[in-house]
């Protein structure tokens, strides 16, 4: 899928809309998910144009991929879940229920996540 950069992720790296920023590098941006799911969902995603892994791991380069990585356990650090645990997750495409066509990953915690799917 080519990158659609009318996405709301892109619009927010752009200044566009505004968000609850957790924390950034040069190539990651952590902010607070506008409809949280538990005590703590913040949403990592690369600075740069990609739409799924597919693509962040072809094209993305090594820095980048690094980045995002150490940003998960960053906001970890920073929401202050590091040790009670908590869950990351990445829906991609159409039977992983994504919705933003920009690469992005759920950092979920506070409380407890419960189980790692529906069963149903
Ligand atoms: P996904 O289904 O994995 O693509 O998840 C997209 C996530 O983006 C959802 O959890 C939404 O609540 C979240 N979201 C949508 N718009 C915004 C926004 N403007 N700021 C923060 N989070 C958003």
């Amino acid at each position: 899928m080519a990158y659609d950069d009318s996405n709301i992720f892109a619009k927010i790296l752009r200044g566009e809309i505004p968000c609850n920023k957790v924390a950034e590098d040069d190539h990651t941006l952590a902010f607070e998910d506008i409809a949280p799911l538990r005590a703590v969902h913040v949403l990592v995603i690369p600075k740069g144009a990609y739409v799924d892994w597919r693509d962040f791991a072809a094209t993305a380069s090594d820095e980048e991929q690094a980045a995002f990585t150490r940003m998960i356990a960053q906001v970890a650090e920073v929401t202050g879940i590091a040790d009670s645990g908590y869950r990351v997750i990445s829906n991609i495409g159409r039977n992983g229920h994504q919705e933003v066509p920009h690469l992005h990953m759920h950092v979920l915690g506070g409380e407890a996540v419960g189980p790692l799917v529906d069963r149903s």
